[in-house]
């Protein structure tokens, strides 16, 4: 009998004991996604991980040789982790490339005012939202303050349990009545996405008005030393006070905000981490702005990456050429890691049954993303995916495939083409994602656990 191609549930394919070292695997990561909510935590925390487990900043090695671990920050926002391999540079690099930005609410740069007897905090959204869906939920406040003379403050409040929460309203029902006959699009606007921040006024006689706004800006200054003009120089940025944590009896599932792409980062660090002396030079890369096109200097547009490997080449060779970068890079592999939009049993009418990734079905391999005629997609070649499918099923890596949605339903990108332009094989894989770019997103913790399988075989062969 000629062979089908069916994916079964991965669950059925894990023995008890993997079962507990899945379980395990995803605790840490719930922990570690709770913890670090934007680029720049995931950056200082991913460098401390970086350390302990023996890696040295680049700027501080003299010679590359095979075996060596290292990594390079750029604006504490995006890294490039490196495990020098057997065969020399020039046979190629094994990236994992993936994004550690997540859709946002981030402060403007002149936020704050009242009304209503409330201190508020006016806010411009990051990525792809549905507005609506930030309405009437808990959350916090993250990012740094810069003050004029180069000193940081960091800010992190709405986290601990003995934080306060930030909120945005939403209109009650007894006064909806219009609002409620609106497109889902309209029914919140970008300029209602305001933060309740305070509602105590000063109490001082010669104040006239704006007591409220001057109470948190007494406040700001006291604690965190910061004024008024302060925040035009601040990355300050509003996510989902939620922690992650596990969804259902049986707790498959992960719930949680920013697994876009926090899932495939983390996957990919613990894999490089586990990595000893590779045949080829195993490279991860975690970049920031993915969500609004790759643009900007952390960004994977910006040439960050390409100067990072021609400082290797610069450091393994005895010296550098173009040439050499050219070769590098061209003979390289990359998985693009990225999550895709799982089957949801609510939403059917969006997805193509026999080509949509599942929960609880492995890693997805796209092949191609885009929209309508697969427009802005890099695609992956037959052979390359060819080669990938044979390294998993010799590994034991469970895969499926899956595009994101029915033809012409809609579309997105990764940065896959970003690396695809320095004409290397590229091809998207990562979980697939239950309420994508929602506050609070599913991700099944057997997909979690054979990415990471799955990016670790990928940089070891
Ligand atoms: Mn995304
Ligand atoms: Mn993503």
């Amino acid at each position: 009998m000629a062979k089908d191609f069916v994916v079964k549930n991965a669950w059925l394919e894990m023995a008890e004991e993997e079962k507990e070292e899945i379980y395990f695997f995803s605790n840490e990561y719930a922990k570690f996604i709770t913890e670090n909510k934007t680029e720049r935590e995931f950056t200082k925390s991913s460098i401390k991980l970086l350390k302990a487990s023996g890696f040295k900043s680049l700027d501080k090695i003299d010679k590359l040789k095979a075996g060596d671990r290292v990594y390079c920050v750029n604006r504490e926002r995006q890294i490039v982790v490196a495990v020098i391999g057997e065969k020399e540079l020039t046979e190629g690099l094994r990236i994992i490339g993936t994004h550690i930005d997540s859709p946002r609410l981030d402060l403007k740069p002149n936020p704050l005012y009242e009304d209503g007897e409330m201190a508020m905090l006016s806010s411009h959204y990051y990525g792809g939202i549905k507005k609506y869906q930030w309405v009437t939920i808990p959350l916090a406040l993250h990012g740094v303050v810069v003050k004029e003379d180069g000193s940081k403050v960091e800010i992190n409040i709405g986290e601990s349990e003995d934080d306060p929460v930030f909120y945005i309203s939403d209109l009650l029902p007894h006064l909806g009545k219009e609002q409620m006959q609106k497109k889902m699009s309209e029914a919140i606007t970008g300029e209602q996405l305001n933060i309740v921040i305070g509602s105590i006024p000063v109490n001082d006689d010669e104040e006239e008005d704006k007591k409220i706004k001057q109470a948190i800006l007494n406040l700001l200054s006291e604690k965190y030393n910061i004024d008024g003009e302060d925040f035009v120089s601040a990355d300050l940025e509003i996510v989902p006070a939620f922690k992650c944590k596990d969804v259902g009896f049986d707790r498959g599932l992960l719930g949680g905000y920013g697994h876009d792409d926090r899932v495939c980062s983390y996957t990919a660090l613990q894999a490089i981490m586990d990595i000893d002396k590779p045949e080829y030079t195993a490279i991860v890369l975690l970049v920031d702005k993915e969500e609004i096109g790759s643009m900007g200097s952390t960004g994977m547009k910006s040439r960050f990456f390409e100067n990072v490997v021609a400082e290797m080449i610069a450091l393994y060779y005895t010296e550098y050429s173009d040439l050499l970068l050219r070769r590098v890079l061209h003979n390289s592999e990359a998985l693009s890691g990225d999550v895709n939009a799982a089957y949801d049993p609510d939403f059917t009418e969006v997805y193509a049954k026999n080509n949509s990734a599942y929960i609880s079905k492995g890693i997805v391999l796209t092949k191609y993303t885009g929209s309508r005629g697969k427009s802005g997609s890099s695609e992956a070649t037959a052979e390359f995916l060819a080669k990938i499918r044979s390294i998993f099923n010799k590994a034991g890596v469970l895969w499926q495939v899956g595009e994101l949605g029915k033809v012409d339903k809609g579309g997105g990108g990764t940065i896959a083409q970003f690396l695809a332009n320095y004409s290397m094989d590229v091809l998207d894989a990562g979980p697939a994602i239950i309420s994508m770019h929602s506050p609070y997103e599913l991700v099944s913790k057997v997909d979690v656990y054979n990415t990471y399988l799955a990016y670790a075989v990928f940089m070891e062969k």
